[in-house]
């Protein structure tokens, strides 16, 4: 080979060789730039999406406010529209006070005055409940009241007074009676009354307190309530109102009261709360005393062992009732006999 053509061929190799020297510098230069462009493009994509997220943001916020404005706005139609019929409610009262003023009694509108002529009452049985049998004046009435039952003498008593039609009024205690519990239903069966001694008749128990009595009374009433289906509104103090202090007594007084309860004590005692009491004291006792008061409530027991109450029971019935005395149940319509007076309580 010739020394010029190597020469050529070393002169074209070089060339080539800084050709390609010179496109790698320019590829990584490009390269470099390449990725700062990319860099800056993730830049862009991410406060794009940003800014994408607020403007959602705004969006629903405007969404609720419209809302908001669109609710105020019916609210006050809401308000107009009262304010409307308010305005006519008035008009309205107006022409009524107008109408009363010019006094207009004589009819304007083609009616007639009522007036009630008993000749000609079309309705005579339409009439409201009135307690049919009040207290007639002149007619003499004596309550019969038995304590302490039920008891094995309750059904003998209740044939007894079925006898004369006798009604009377039965005030009685559960503890140690429950064995007789079916006579409470038959007492309300046979048209007496039934009402309420207490759960326990201990007085150092019930006379406590008022939450003591409360709770001793709750016992007996719910028990007779169960046992008969009927509510009694009318109770006896065991021993009577003015027993137990009298602080206490007062507050038990104001609140079964306020509970709308009556209770009764008795201006006749047949003493026979002394088991020495002889059938004939108690006959005495009773018929002596019933003409002497105005009121007869009389007080006697069918608690167990008061034998002697029930063999001087006929007696008594049949004194009475010659004398002309019609036995009744006591009931709230009757003024009570009270020792200690609710209505002198505040
Ligand atoms: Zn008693």
């Amino acid at each position: 080979m010739k020394k010029k053509t190597v020469f050529i061929y070393a002169a074209g190799a070089t060339v080539l060789l800084a050709a390609f020297a010179a496109l790698g510098y320019q590829y990584t230069v490009l390269d470099s730039r390449f990725q700062t462009l990319e860099t800056q493009a993730a830049q862009l994509q991410e406060s794009n999406s940003s800014l994408n997220s607020q403007l959602e943001a705004a969006s629903v916020q405007l969404k609720e406010n419209m809302s908001q404005l669109e609710d105020n706005a019916s609210k006050l139609k809401e308000q107009e529209e009262y304010m409307e019929g308010q305005k006519d409610y008035i008009s309205q009262l107006s022409e009524q006070i107008d109408s009363f003023t010019e006094g207009d009694t004589d009819g304007e509108d083609g009616g007639e005055a009522w007036e009630y002529d008993p000749s000609q009452d079309a309705y005579p049985d339409l009439y409201a409940a009135t307690k049919e049998d009040a207290p007639k004046v002149g007619t003499k009435y004596v309550y019969l009241t038995f304590d302490d039952g039920p008891s094995p003498l309750t059904p003998k008593v209740l044939d007894l007074l079925d006898e004369y039609n006798a009604k009377a009024t039965f005030f009685v205690v559960q503890k140690n009676n429950e064995e007789y519990e079916e006579y409470l239903s038959e007492i309300v069966k046979r048209g007496h009354v039934l009402a309420l001694h207490s759960y326990s008749h201990n007085y150092n128990e019930i006379y406590r307190s008022v939450d003591a009595f409360l709770a001793d009374y709750e016992k007996v009433y719910d028990w007779v309530k169960e046992k008969t289906g009927y509510t009694p509104s009318l109770f006896r103090f065991p021993g009577g109102s003015n027993n137990g202090s009298s602080y206490v007594g007062h507050q038990i007084i104001k609140e079964m009261t306020r509970r709308g309860f009556t209770y009764f004590d008795w201006s006749v005692s047949s003493g026979d709360g002394s088991n020495l009491t002889t059938t004939q004291n108690i006959i005495d006792n009773i018929c002596t005393h019933v003409g002497t008061v105005e009121l007869p409530i009389v007080l006697m027991h069918d608690g167990s062992g008061k034998e002697a109450t029930l063999a001087a029971l006929p007696s008594v019935l049949k004194y009475l009732s010659e004398e002309g005395y019609e036995f009744r149940s006591l009931d709230q319509y009757v003024e009570p006999v009270q020792f200690r007076k609710a209505s002198s309580i505040e």
